[in-house]
């Protein structure tokens, strides 16, 4: 019965995706293009949302994937507008929520959210504009919370469908319904009751987030096997990606923004982002003593402020604004001709996103990331105690390091899209000027290093990244070095790539009581007060005792300009043996 069901569905989702969406035959066509004009004053749909809008008319359940920014909101927003009754949007924010209501509130479109801090009154007036037949009520916005945990409001909204006022259930990130995504939310499992106590009612569950793995996950906890699954793609043609090496001076880092600026973007507008709020302040003053015209936005300026700085980069006054991640909702300016990243993003998704921003009139823009080891470190000290924070991390630092394949071939297979090498067009730096590629054994370099790492255990003293990188080229503490070890014969700061990489602790993660830290530069570390240990006087937790590669090319040569390194984990299993280094350096004999 169970192979039968999955052959019905298969067909099911056959049918569906053979259907021509983007058809303006349908009865409500001519309606749907008079409400993208006149009231969300929009000319025409980007990909997918009118193929999207149309299924929703259909009844039909669907899950949209579609990029941060690509335009989904207006996908339900739609609909809601064109059909009789209420649309339920799930949204796992308060923030996001208000942000939507705002925009439709401009628009004039009636919208309402109900949240756990709702007033007693304003929970009686939504509640009587849910069943009043005529409300004029179009769009509710909830948290899952609300829906998972108060009975009295889950009994109105079957009152509401029973009257035939429930249009349609939207759920905004429903990869959150998902244990294998990033940000899964327990709250968002209740959400598997509404397909069978709303049976008519079209799902539409709408996310950035694309593994087939997650797609089918979410279809099954929202029980709409089978639906229609679109998906819209992640490559910005337009976009030029490029990645460069930052200079360790902050006077040489503006010389080269100022550059940009000056000559390759000279009357053109854009963005650069940084880091932390201290930086982007930094910069902004930076650059306007060297007579550019920029401004700063970030989270602490009061909103007034932000606005102005907003208002005169739209206006040309400022050629570019220096940000922090704050900027973003709402930027929808069409020719932002180039994205500069001042210091590297805190993952894949972050990047694509910000980057994503350029060039949004479909014109030639540029992407353009500034990477140092040292910008590594820092982040890394601010998101390792997020869930996935390092391994997202360490995502968009092997986007930095790689020195061959097509940018977008990284950020295309991230996204778990298909990818042709001719689709990049000579559009990243890799494909544009393809470098020569030597190639290098770095099974001692691996080797050297875990030999400093069991030393500074075996004296029981804490180690950073930094105080590794001294003891491996002998200066530092004098009981981290090796004499044994000889120094490097690339320098710390330009070396060879694969040697940065290799002494870049962006592959030793330490697994300390399943925690992965990463071993933190010394700088950071006191600031953070999060020294990090390599030793522990509780055996049980000795923090790292064996050495694991996890990268085959450990086995064969690697190639010096790539980051396929070996990864080194660092897990607390067992006191390492010399067998274990021999897996680590895997040239199968002994050392
Ligand atoms: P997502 O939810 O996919 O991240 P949003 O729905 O928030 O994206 O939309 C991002 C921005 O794109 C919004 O400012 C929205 O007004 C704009 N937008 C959406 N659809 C269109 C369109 N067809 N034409 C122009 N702008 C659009
Ligand atoms: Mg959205
Ligand atoms: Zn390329």
């Amino acid at each position: 019965i169970g192979q039968l069901k999955d052959e019905i569905l298969l067909k099911k989702n056959h049918l569906l995706t053979s259907r021509d969406w983007s058809s303006t035959d349908f009865p409500w066509s001519k309606k749907v293009k008079e409400v993208l004009n006149l009231v969300f004053k929009l000319n025409e749909f980007r990909p997918l949302q009118h193929e999207t809008i149309n299924a929703a008319m259909s009844n039909e359940d669907v899950i949209l994937i579609m990029p941060t920014g690509g335009g989904k909101s207006l996908c339900y927003q739609l609909p809601a507008l064109l059909k009789c009754g209420v649309a339920l949007v799930v949204s796992p924010l308060v923030s996001l929520m208000e942000d939507q209501l705002m925009a439709l509130k401009a628009l004039d479109v009636p919208a309402a959210m109900l949240t756990a801090t709702s007033t007693k009154e304003e929970v009686k007036s939504i509640q009587d504009a849910m069943l009043n037949k005529n409300g004029k009520l179009k769009l509710l916005y909830v948290t899952p919370e609300k829906l998972a945990k108060s009975k009295s409001f889950m009994t109105k909204v079957q009152k509401m469908y029973g009257l035939g006022r429930l249009s349609l259930i939207a759920i905004d990130e429903v990869h959150c319904c998902s244990q294998w995504g990033h940000d899964f939310r327990p709250d968002y499992k209740f959400l598997g009751i509404l397909k069978g106590m709303f049976p008519d009612v079209p799902i539409l569950g709408l996310t950035a987030t694309s593994t087939s793995r997650i797609t089918v996950d979410v279809q099954k906890m929202l029980c709409i096997q089978g639906c229609l699954v679109l998906r819209a793609s992640f490559n910005r043609p337009n976009l030029y990606y490029e990645v460069r090496t930052k200079a360790s001076s902050q006077e040489e880092c503006l010389q080269a923004v100022e550059d940009l600026l000056k000559t390759r973007y000279c009357s053109q507008s854009g963005i650069i982002y940084t880091t932390s709020i201290k930086d982007c302040e930094q910069l902004m003053h930076g650059l306007r003593n060297r007579k550019l015209r920029v401004g700063c936005y970030h989270a602490n300026l009061e909103a007034p402020l932000r606005s102005k700085v907003h208002a005169k980069w739209l206006s040309g006054e400022y050629q570019a604004v220096v940000a922090t991640i704050a900027f973003g909702l709402g930027i929808d300016k069409p020719d932002v001709r180039f994205v500069i990243h001042y210091s590297l993003s805190k993952s894949m998704e972050n990047f694509y996103q910000e980057s994503g921003r350029a060039g949004r009139d479909n014109k030639r823009a540029e992407c353009i990331l500034m990477y140092r080891l040292s910008d590594v470190f820092r982040i890394s000290s601010m998101v390792f105690t997020q869930q996935t924070g390092l391994q997202n991390l360490y995502r968009i630092v092997e986007y930095c390091l790689d020195a061959s394949r097509c940018r977008r071939a990284i950020i295309a297979s991230h996204f778990d899209e298909a990818w042709d090498s001719q689709d990049c067009n000579a559009m990243c730096d890799h494909c544009c000027k393809p470098k020569e590629r030597k190639e290098m054994v770095v099974t001692s370099f691996c080797q050297a290093l875990y030999k400093l790492i069991s030393n500074a255990a075996a004296v029981d003293t804490k180690l950073t990244a930094q105080k590794l990188l001294d003891a491996w080229y002998g200066k530092g503490a004098a009981n981290l070095r090796d004499i044994s070890i000889p120094v490097p014969k690339f320098s710390r700061e330009t070396g060879p790539k694969a040697a940065a990489a290799m002494s870049d602790k962006h592959n030793i993660i330490m697994h300390i009581s399943g925690k992965s830290v990463p071993l933190l530069s010394s700088e950071e570390s006191h600031k953070t007060e999060r020294k990090i240990p390599l030793t522990s006087n509780n055996k049980s937790l000795a923090p790292y005792q064996k050495i694991e590669t996890l990268n085959e090319t450990m086995t064969k040569s690697v190639s010096l300009k790539t980051t396929r390194v070996p990864k080194v984990e660092v897990l607390d299993q067992r006191i390492a043996s010399d067998d274990d280094i021999q897996v680590c350096g895997a040239e199968k004999r002994r050392s």
